[in-house]
């Protein structure tokens, strides 16, 4: 699936505002600003692109208010931080709480995002078996996506 195709219509945008209301949280300007950014962007992106692309915009726009928005959709589940790249995507289907798996084209730079249940359950239960309490799992895999290998999409 394609970032822009799962980010187009602005079905993101108006999913993320339904949730916030339902939650009592509010996706202020800024907050909102920031997920558009991402759902923007085909790769994910820094926290100093963010920055340069909203500074076109909101003058004011200073590090901190990158952070806290981005801290902010992380804990609603409306964005992902992608560790090894130390950087942040939207997510494709904030409506429900999940355990996502990234596939990162080392050519392309495209992220995509997988929500396999059953990858997320063999990995819950051998962390049951050794006893090991998680805080946070990421799962990253790198490599080149269909396009950048050249195979064909089925
Ligand atoms: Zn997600
Ligand atoms: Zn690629």
């Amino acid at each position: 699936m394609n970032r822009s195709v799962a980010c187009s219509g602005r079905h993101v945008l108006d999913i993320a505002e339904q949730l916030c209301r339902g939650r009592g949280v509010r996706l202020t300007p800024q907050r909102r600003r920031v997920l558009e950014i991402l759902c923007d962007s085909s790769k994910p992106m820094g926290a100093y692109d963010i920055l340069e692309r909203m500074q076109g915009q909101v003058a004011s726009a200073k590090p901190p208010t990158v952070y806290r928005a981005l801290e902010f959709l992380l804990g609603q589940g409306l964005a992902h931080r992608i560790e090894s790249l130390n950087a942040y995507v939207s997510c494709i289907h904030p409506e429900h709480p999940h355990a996502s798996q990234f596939l990162i084209c080392r050519e392309c730079g495209e992220v995509r995002e997988l929500e396999s249940r059953r990858v997320d359950q063999t990995l819950e239960s051998a962390l049951k078996a050794c006893g090991f309490q998680a805080d946070s799992q990421m799962v990253e895999v790198t490599g080149r996506c269909l396009r950048c290998s050249g195979g064909r999409s089925v």
